[in-house]
């Protein structure tokens, strides 16, 4: 019997796998893919993911210091910064190292396996896959958004997604991301094109539904407006968590990443945070499997040190979300002329070193004069923005934004 069965091998359990097996644990890793951490993912992660858990130079696309944003109305802004605050990688890659290296320290790979059930028993876990039986001490839900196995061990999944659509396209000389923030011609909460080798780009939609349709509709634009040459292929859609599942472990189980939540709600962005919880679950198990102890009480600790982590930066976020959802397009397209205007995205994230913490750069911007002057001015003649204005006020003093408040609205 082993120690630990992981379900799942992306970033989430991956690192969870290299983890135990540093502190010596026997692990097995199943995973229904037959290629390592080939889910559609632009593969940006920002600088702290970076010095955290280096990418191998040679799967690094590019360091970007610029974007090109595309308000509702049309109108094109530069932003630049002096030195990189992200990195594009191959995610594929990236992920399958991490797996690698569990392999090296003696972590047993069953791909293109689908584990079918989970049963929890009183000394030993159960796990059925579509092509054996295996027993472990404890398992570690890392099956990403939407898996089935969160009911089979008791625990509840998270109800609000969105939807990511990408696919892979030609361009020429595009070095910067460009990101199209809501509208006609390019619907969706936010879509993006994201250059990376050999003249090619990812280009991807985020959106509550039919990403998949408004992804073509930007394409089709995007190819008439000779900003890409060529489609590459089919595109690909998956789900994304909004916010973290209600608990993320129960009596020997633990769920990590997206199938717990663990993702940046204004981006979508879950790389990062699906390795950090990788690291904390794994060093929350070596703990209790020495103990002897894998009750849910024991396990608990593992929920107490990811928030302590990310908890609230995940609420804050997801309020942020919330509210940048309300605010009408004009004004979106006004807050982007502002920032650009009195070079805010610039300070925030040079300055202040803020690229990860996508609340905090909200809030710093909300914050400041001209931005809440949009805000007291819209008021007037737009119903929505009293709630926006008393939400910058209380953004700016940095009040804990109550999650209730934001979504009865
Ligand atoms: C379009 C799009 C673009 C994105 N871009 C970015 C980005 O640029 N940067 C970023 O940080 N994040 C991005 N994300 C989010 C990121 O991809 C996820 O947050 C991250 O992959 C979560 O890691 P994970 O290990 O929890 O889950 P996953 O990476 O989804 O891994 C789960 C694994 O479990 C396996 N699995 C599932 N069910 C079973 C089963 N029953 N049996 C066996 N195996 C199973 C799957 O095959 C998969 O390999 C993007 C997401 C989308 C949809």
């Amino acid at each position: 019997m082993d120690d630990v069965i992981i379900v799942g091998a992306g970033p989430a359990g991956a690192n969870t796998a290299l983890g135990l097996t540093k502190s010596g644990h026997s692990v097995t890793v199943i995973d229904s893919r037959t290629l390592l951490g080939d889910k559609v993912c632009t593969g940006i992660i920002g600088s702290e993911c970076v010095d955290k858990y280096p990418p191998a130079p040679n799967i690094i696309f590019g360091e970007p210091t610029s974007a090109i944003v595309t308000t509702a109305n049309g109108k094109e802004y530069y932003f630049s910064t002096s030195y990189p605050q992200a990195s594009v990688i191959d995610r594929t890659e990236y992920v399958a190292e991490f797996s690698r290296q569990a392999q090296n320290n003696g972590a047993k790979y069953f791909l293109d396996e689908r584990v079918t059930s989970v049963n929890v028993m009183e000394s030993h876990v159960k796990v059925s896959t579509t092509q054996r039986n295996l027993t472990a001490r404890c398992v570690v839900v890392a099956s990403g958004f939407g898996t089935s196995l969160l009911s089979q061990v008791g625990l509840s999944k998270s109800y609000e997604y969105m939807v990511g659509s990408q696919v892979e396209v030609e361009i020429q000389n595009i070095q910067s991301v460009r990101v199209y923030l809501d509208s006609l011609k390019t619907p969706g909460f936010f879509s993006w094109i994201t250059p990376t080798t050999n003249n090619k780009g990812l280009v991807g939609v985020i959106s509550d539904n039919k990403s998949k349709h408004k992804l073509e509709e930007l394409l089709k634009h995007l190819a008439l407006t000779d900003v890409i040459d060529k489609v590459c292929g089919p595109s690909r859609s998956w789900g994304i968590p909004l916010k973290p599942i209600n608990q993320t472990y129960s009596d020997r189980v633990l769920v990590v990443g997206d199938a717990a939540g663990q993702i940046k709600p204004i981006t979508g962005g879950g790389i990062f945070y699906s390795l950090l919880c990788g690291d904390i679950a794994a060093s929350v198990l070596n703990e209790c499997l020495r103990n002897k102890d894998l009750s849910a009480a024991a396990l608990s600790e593992y929920e107490v040190l990811w928030k302590k982590e990310i908890g609230k930066e995940i609420l804050s976020s997801y309020g942020i979300r919330k509210f940048v959802e309300r605010i009408p397009r004009k004004i979106q397209s006004q807050l982007v002329r502002v920032a650009k205007a009195h070079s805010l995205i610039e300070d925030i994230i040079m300055n202040k070193g803020m690229f990860d913490l996508h609340s905090q750069i909200f809030s710093a911007m909300f914050s400041h004069p001209a931005v809440s002057w949009i805000f007291r001015k819209n008021s007037m003649d737009s119903q929505g923005s009293k709630f926006v204005q008393d939400k910058i006020v209380e953004i700016g003093t940095n009040k804990q934004i109550e999650e209730n408040e934001l979504v009865s609205r």
